[in-house]
């Protein structure tokens, strides 16, 4: 039970005993995500920043706050798989799309979308949630492969932030379920 109800008409209602069964692994609760704290943010490039919030290992999928403190560029991509985003501040869009995402925008991209992230200046810097099913295949300027970008990579980029400011490389291991 969470916080006690005052006279919520559910006040008398019983939690489900035993609700989480005995292999499967606890919830990933962020009371506050910090979403303001840079410590948590790692580069996903120079100008756009990554904070985990929960990582799948085993379907190569994360879910993060990007940000981008003015304008920003995460360059051209392709998704094999699904990308979902929702938008908390600022304005960003992809070059290849007609929309401009501002707070509250959602979007979800279906597979096989490339794209070219970009955030505007603004006067509110841009932050949103995104859970990306990896992985992102970098692309140069004629469509082709260049490199990949999955989970693995995720993992290691942001344990290689988190132990240089010193929050500790295992802080991440918290998020993976
Ligand atoms: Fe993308």
């Amino acid at each position: 039970m969470p916080e006690a109800p005052k006279s919520e008409f559910w006040q008398n209602l019983k939690p489900i005993a035993n609700s989480l069964k005995p292999d499967a692994q606890p919830e990933v609760f962020h009371q506050l995500a910090q979403i303001e704290d840079e410590r948590y943010y790692a580069h996903l490039s120079e100008t756009v920043l990554t904070r985990p919030l929960w990582i799948n290992v085993k379907d190569n999928t994360w879910c993060d706050v990007l940000w981008a403190k003015e304008a920003g560029l995460v360059n051209r991509h392709y998704h094999p798989h699904e990308v979902f985003a929702y938008t908390i501040s600022g304005k960003w869009g992809y070059l290849e799309q007609e929309w401009t995402a501002t707070a509250g925008s959602f979007v979800y991209e279906t597979p096989g979308e490339g794209h070219t992230l970009v955030a505007y200046e603004s006067d509110e810097q841009m932050r949103g949630i995104f859970i990306v099913k990896g992985p992102l295949i970098w692309l140069d300027e004629d469509g082709n492969s260049t490199g990949h970008f999955d989970v693995h990579d995720y993992l290691a980029l942001v344990r290689e932030h988190y132990d240089k400011v010193g929050l500790g490389a295992d802080l991440i291991n918290q998020l993976i379920r």
